[in-house]
Parts: structure tokens; sequence; C-alpha cells
């Protein structure tokens, strides 16, 4: 039932993750509303053609857990019910610069569901709510707005069962989750309002990914092995169980290093990696798809902050606002996130104000865009201005992931920033900072690629 009813209708565009996670807390608030997506979703849990980076490994980090469970109670173990592994962030084998962290027991749940399947789930939730209609096969083809332009009433729609023609959904209220491909840009372009600056950080990114039958002494224990990259091992993979018996293997390259599909490339790929873990893992084991490959060009954050004038009864969530390099795995908590500012913004007791909201989402993005963006510049290809704060934060980062190698407060520290239930800040903590320093005053070389110290095997 709504709490205080701030209008008849809300219509949330896309329903993807940022797309349903919105439409779960204006279901408290609006008598009714309305997702409209292009796919045919309801009870699909396999990546789909509006969505294809769900088919890539995707982990959900704590803090996203976390109000997940709280907007849909017991969800995690209705996915531990359905064969989705969940267990403690620190205790996966982690690589940081080619060096192993010591696993450390945070108490921060990680869930390894293959993406469709998580999204799948939590859709079912928020379709199951009374006043939440979800209309699939359905594309957006542009907003409605008061002659004047200064308000949005409505939303242009086109089903996909019946394209000849063209209707309106009127609406008090619109919220984009259209993802990176979001036209609003364009769309206030056409109602005279300017586009807002895109901040970008072109990473030429690429996943490959492909799924294998589990073997037991593949993970001997832990749920997932991850060599992230880094500048002196740019190349990278999360390899995690995704079901009972099947694993998920996403190889990540950067500027341009796409990591191939062809079979016997993709593997020369995990070979090339700076640990043999994953390689050892798979070269033997059973594939069970094709590889497929997504590209990343860049990091974009849309600066809807910083416009002076903007139509009213309009918001922008999710990928559209923001979508970062997704190799910190922060998209969804992110979402997550800002559902819960918009659901803070609701509870004023009156409709959200645009200007406002979006100041509140942009403080809510600083601090995973910094993670961001402020990584990626640690990898000299990537062009950007590195100011004093991201040479520092690089700096200390570097040492704080080599003291994480020989302390697993060290590593318990880190990933509750990385896992978004700590700011930053909490890294500089002088009992933080004197573990750090006490194994790496100067910052650290690379650990050696295993292949510097094995042979090639022969190649017959
Ligand atoms: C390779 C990769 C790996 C990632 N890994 C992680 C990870 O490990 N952890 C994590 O938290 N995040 C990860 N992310 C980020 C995460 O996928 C997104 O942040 C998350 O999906 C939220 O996106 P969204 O719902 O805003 O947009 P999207 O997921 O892009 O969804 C947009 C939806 O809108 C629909 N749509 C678009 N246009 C229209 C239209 N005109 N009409 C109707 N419907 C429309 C689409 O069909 C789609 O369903 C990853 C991203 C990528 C690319």
């Amino acid at each position: 039932m709504p709490m205080t009813q701030l209008g008849a209708r809300a219509v949330v565009l896309g329903g993807s993750m940022g797309g349903v996670l919105a439409a779960r807390v204006l279901a408290e608030s609006y008598a009714e509303v309305v997702v409209v997506e292009r796919d045919r979703v309801l009870g699909v849990s396999t990546p789909r053609r509006g969505a294809p980076h769900t088919v890539h490994a995707h982990g959900l980090h704590a803090r996203g857990h976390l109000i997940l469970e709280e907007l849909f109670p017991d969800l995690t173990e209705e996915l531990r019910a359905a064969g989705v592994p969940t267990g403690d962030l620190g205790e996966m084998r982690w690589f940081f610069n080619g060096r192993r962290i010591q696993p450390a027991h945070t108490g921060l749940v990680s869930v390894t569901a293959p993406r469709p399947v998580l999204e799948n789930h939590v859709r079912n939730r928020v379709a199951a709510i009374t006043n939440v209609t979800l209309i699939e096969e359905c594309d957006v083809l542009g907003l409605v707005a008061t002659a004047d332009h200064e308000q949005i009433v409505g939303v242009r729609v086109r089903r996909r069962t019946d394209p000849a023609e063209a209707e309106v959904i009127d609406a008090d209220l619109v919220v984009d989750a259209t993802g990176r491909g979001s036209r609003t840009p364009a769309w206030l372009d056409e109602l005279g309002f300017q586009r807002p600056e895109e901040e970008r950080v072109k990473v030429g990114l690429a996943y490959t990914t492909r799924h294998y039958r589990i073997r037991p002494e593949m993970f001997d224990g832990v749920q997932s092995i991850n060599p992230v990259a880094s500048p002196a091992h740019p190349r990278g993979a999360f390899f995690g169980q995704v079901a009972p018996d099947v694993c998920i293997l996403s190889l990540t390259g950067l500027l341009g290093d796409y990591p191939p599909t062809d079979p016997d490339a993709f593997l020369e790929f995990v070979r090339s990696l700076p640990v043999a873990d994953v390689y050892e893992a798979v070269r033997d084991a059973e594939a069970l798809d094709e590889a497929v490959s997504f590209r990343f060009p860049a990091s974009v954050r849309r600066r809807y902050d910083r416009l002076l004038r903007f139509p009213g009864r309009l918001l922008v969530v999710g990928d559209a606002f923001c979508s970062f390099n997704p190799v910190y795995g922060q998209g969804m908590s992110v979402a997550a996130i800002q559902a819960m500012t918009l659901r803070s913004h609701l509870r004023l007791g009156r409709p959200p104000e645009p200007h406002r909201f979006f100041a509140d989402l942009s403080r809510v993005v600083d601090t995973p865009w910094d993670i961001s963006a402020g990584g990626d510049l640690d990898f000299p290809g990537v062009e950007g201005r590195r100011n004093l704060k991201v040479r520092i934060g690089n700096a200390y980062m570097a040492r704080l992931q080599y003291a994480a190698t020989k302390d697993p407060e060290v590593t318990n520290g880190f990933m509750r920033v990385a896992g978004l239930m700590d700011p930053p800040q909490a890294l500089m903590r002088p009992s933080m900072v004197r573990r750090v320093l006490r194994h790496a005053i100067r910052r650290p070389g690379p650990g050696p690629s295993w292949r510097d110290t094995t042979p090639a095997p022969a190649v017959e």
C-alpha cells in the first residue's frame, strides 16, 4: 500500500536492475507504477538483447546486497535455495598486481549469481507488488511534455506486439533507467534544454566470457579466483562459481587489448594472466558455451546535477546517470543506493524535485566514480588529468594492496571500501596507515608473472 500518495502514476523506463529497484520504492508513494521494458523479461533468467552485458561476470557488492535484502526480505535465502553461491567477500582468492592478498573474514556477503538470475529474482519480487505493472516488449519512443516544455506528463511508447500504433502513457513522474544508451540527453535537446556535460574516462575495455562445468579441484574451497588488472599486469579475470556445477570465466583486457573469442586464443589469453590459477583450472575443463565479448569504451558520468534548467517530473537513475568501469563491480550496488536516495526524497512527502535529487545522486556517485575513474588513471595509457588526489590515492592504494598480501586486517579494510560499506577515508585512519607503511614505505613493484618462472608447455 502506498504510504504518502504523491501521484496517480509513476512510469519507469527500462526494467533492468536500475529500473526495477526504482519501481520498488516508487510503489510506496504512487498509486500505480508502470515499468516499460523493450525486452521480454518476466521469468527470463538468461541474457537478453537489451542487456547484452549481463552474460558477463557480475558480483554484487556488500552494500548492494544489504540494500537488496532490506528491500526484498530473505532474498539471499531465496537465491541460495536456487543454487546461487554466496560467500565472504574477503575469503575469495584475490590477486592485485600479480600477488595474492591475505584472505580475511569480513562478514560481508558476496553474491555471485549469474546476473540474469539475480535480476529475475529481483524483478519477480517487484512484479508481485500489487500496484506495479510491467509492460514488456514495449519501446519507449520519447517524452511527452506540457506546451511550455516545463513539465513531463507522459511517455510515448510502441508495443512490439502492435508496431503500427504508438501510444501515450500519462505519468506524474517519469524515471529514466534505460542504461548507458539513455536518450534523455537527446530528448532534452528536442525540448529546448541543454544536454548534460559528460565526463568520460576512456578505458577501451572488453570482457570475454565462457562458462565451464565445475570440477571439485578447480576452486579448492573458495567461491572465486580473481586476478584483477593492474598497470603492470593489465590483463585480468573474474573466475567464479555461479551455480552448483557451473562456473563463469570473464577475461578483461584494457586499452584495445580485447580478449579473443577463438577458443585457442582465449586459452592463450588465460595463460598470459600473471597467475597460473585460472589457467590450471580451465585448460582441460569442459566448456559449456562459445566465448562472447562485450566492449566498454568508456566510463561515463552525465552531469545532470550541473544543469540549471531541467523539466519537472523527470528523473534519471542507474547507468543512464553514471556508468562505471565494470571491473570495480559497482553498478548494481550504486543503482541500489540510488533507489534508497529516491526513497528518501519520496519520504519528504512531495514529488521529487529533479535539481535536489540530482544533487544528492551526484554525492552518491562521487565515491564510486573516484574509485573507478581514479583507479583507471593509474594505467599510463588511460587519458585524463592526474591531479594530486588521484596520484596520492593510487600511490597509497598500491602500497595498501601490497600490505594486504601480508596482513588480513588490511584486506578487511580494503574490502569494506571496495564493497562500498566504508568511505575511502577509512583507509587513511592512522591505525590503517601504520599497518600499510609497516610493509610498504615505497611503492612496491609488481609481482612476477608465473610464466617468468615456468617454462611454456610444449606445443604439439
Ligand atoms: C561487462 C559488465 C560487467 C559488469 N559487472 C558488474 C558487476 O560485477 N557488479 C555490478 O554491480 N555491476 C556490474 N556492471 C554494471 C551493471 O550491469 C549495471 O550498472 C546495472 O545493470 C544497472 O544498469 P541499469 O539498470 O541502469 O541499465 P541496464 O542494465 O543497461 O538496463 C537498461 C534497460 O533498459 C531497457 N531499455 C533501453 N532502452 C529502452 C527503450 N527505448 N525502451 C524500452 N526499454 C529500453 C533495456 O532493454 C534494459 O533492460 C557490469 C556492467 C558491464 C557492462
